[in-house]
């Protein structure tokens, strides 16, 4: 469970969505214009290749970011001539917290514990070594690996005795 962050938390849900239309309708009725609502399990999926990162993400995001599917024919960046930057200019609030998403790639992380929320981002108290959404999947893992090691060995330490 993701519970340690409240920090974009309509993309991380949508990232966390299941694979049926109830939720589908529920997310979309909780956040309304936040995606097309017939596209929203594509969304997912490329929020999904975002979190796995590298070169594809980089590409998807960089659609999603300054192409559409949102596009209005206004442009998503203007010049701040006195700073000498362009600044991002989100056309909705999916692209506006997808650029947030962007400044923090490197936390956006994959649950080792596989768990029904294993797309979060790892909030700034915790390290970047993080490998689990939260404490509890990191306790679940841990006790699950010495399970396995206590299986792994059960017959040799009965015999060592
Ligand atoms: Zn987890």
């Amino acid at each position: 469970m993701n519970k340690e962050t409240s920090f974009l938390v309509a993309l991380v849900e949508l990232a966390n969505l299941q694979d049926n239309s109830e939720t589908v309708a529920r997310f979309t009725k909780k956040y309304r214009a936040y995606v097309n609502p017939s596209d929203v399990l594509k969304t997912r999926d490329e929020l999904r290749e975002l979190w796995r990162g590298g070169e594809r993400a980089s590409k998807i995001a960089t659609r999603l970011l300054c192409e559409g599917p949102f596009m209005v024919n206004t442009a998503n960046a203007r010049v701040d001539w006195q700073s000498g930057t362009l600044v991002y200019r989100g056309q909705n609030q999916f692209q506006r917290d997808l650029y947030e998403l962007l400044k923090v790639s490197e936390r956006a992380k994959i649950c080792a514990n596989n768990c029904g929320t294993k797309y979060f981002i790892i909030p700034p108290t915790r390290r970047l070594s993080t490998r689990f959404c939260s404490s509890d999947c990191m306790h679940e893992a841990n006790l699950r690996s010495k399970n396995k090691s206590w299986h792994k060995n059960k017959s040799k330490w009965k015999g060592k005795r």
